[in-house]
């Protein structure tokens, strides 16, 4: 029979982001040949919907509401909930980005539903939907089931393969004015701080930079090697507590959880709490001074080495590809 699948589509900077696709593809294994719904906040007529439709949605709610065009977790969160009050999913998947773990836990207790966060896989065995989710900062992997109500869960992006898309694939759209009632919060004005950069949470190569590149212009050498392979710089907590660059950038424990392909840790030593962060990524080198440094007990690939001297090589040679 199928199920009902509702997934959240996320826009940055006015683009569906990848994991809204990584969710679709999800989606369409945990539905197993019934509906999948999307939500979309805001269309603005760059052809989302049709994108929608070709990664898997059967139905796209699009919605509508001038309180919508800026993220507010009480705006979203109502608009939400209404969506879900209509649809009546058996099944809600959202990527487990800042917007789904701010959100995701807000809407779950609203509608009181359980939710399973921060998912990197998931397996379908008839009825049944099984969400495996890292625990103790990566080093195991727990399996969670919903077995009663709506299942609810996020999923963090870069770990589910997105399926090829359909270009005949034609979505019914219902047009919807969300009623928004009563805010709390007022946004007045939004400031980026990595406009067109991209997304570190999303990125499929990570340049990371430690407390070894010493400076702020020491990472001269590692935005040249990303923008080289299109990827984006990250840093371990080290360099940002001495001021190299922005917490934004930091990725660990208390920084961004990511999972790329490859991730290029240069002059971090390794900590667990930066492993935390990053240690699932596919492929990961590291470049260390240190033979000893504990960064190279995960790394794939180890280069003893000065930074400074092997960074501007891997870029050369890149450069060439
Ligand atoms: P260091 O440990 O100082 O390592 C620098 C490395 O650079 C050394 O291995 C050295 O050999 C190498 N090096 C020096 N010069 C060169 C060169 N020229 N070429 C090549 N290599 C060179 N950390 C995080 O990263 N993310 C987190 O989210 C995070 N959360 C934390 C939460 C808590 C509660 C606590 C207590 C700590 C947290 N930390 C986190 C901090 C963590 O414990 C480490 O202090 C931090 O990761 C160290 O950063 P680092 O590896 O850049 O610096």
């Amino acid at each position: 029979m199928g199920k009902n699948v509702l997934v959240i589509a996320e826009k940055r900077e006015e683009n569906l982001r990848n994991v809204t696709f990584e969710v679709l593809s999800a989606a369409k294994k945990v539905a197993a040949g019934g509906t999948v719904t999307a939500v979309l906040f805001e269309d603005n007529g760059k052809g989302d919907i049709d994108k929608l439709a070709y990664f898997g949605a059967d139905k796209v709610y699009s919605l509508s509401n001038e309180k919508l065009k800026e993220y507010t977790p009480d705006a979203y969160s109502q608009a939400l909930t209404q969506v879900i009050e209509v649809v009546k999913p058996d099944a809600i998947l959202w990527g487990h980005t800042g917007i789904g773990r701010d959100l995701a836990p807000r809407v779950a207790s609203r509608l009181n539903l359980g939710l399973i966060s921060d998912c990197v896989d998931l397996k379908v065995q008839g009825e049944e939907v099984t969400f495996v989710r890292p625990i103790y900062a990566g080093k195991a992997f727990q399996e969670k089931r919903i077995k009663t109500g709506t299942i609810f869960a996020t999923i963090r992006p870069n770990n589910i393969a997105i399926e090829e898309p359909d270009t005949s694939r034609v979505a019914e759209v219902v047009d919807l004015e969300a009623d928004i009632k009563d805010l709390r919060t007022v946004i007045k004005d939004v400031v980026r701080k990595t406009a067109g950069s991209v997304d570190l949470t999303e990125a499929k190569i990570i340049v990371s930079g430690g407390r070894g590149v010493k400076s702020a212009e020491g990472f001269k050498p590692l935005y040249e090697l990303a923008t080289t392979l299109g990827g984006a710089v990250g840093a371990s907590r080290g360099a940002c507590d001495a001021g190299y660059c922005d917490y934004a950038l930091q990725v660990g424990q208390t920084g961004k959880v990511v999972t790329p392909d490859l991730y290029i840790a240069c002059g971090i030593s390794g900590a667990v709490q930066h492993l935390a962060g990053m240690s699932n990524s596919k492929i990961i080198v590291a470049i260390n001074k240190d033979p000893e440094a504990p960064i190279f007990r995960v790394a794939d690939y180890g280069i003893v080495g000065d930074l400074f001297e092997v960074l501007p090589l891997l870029n050369e040679e890149f450069s060439k590809i």
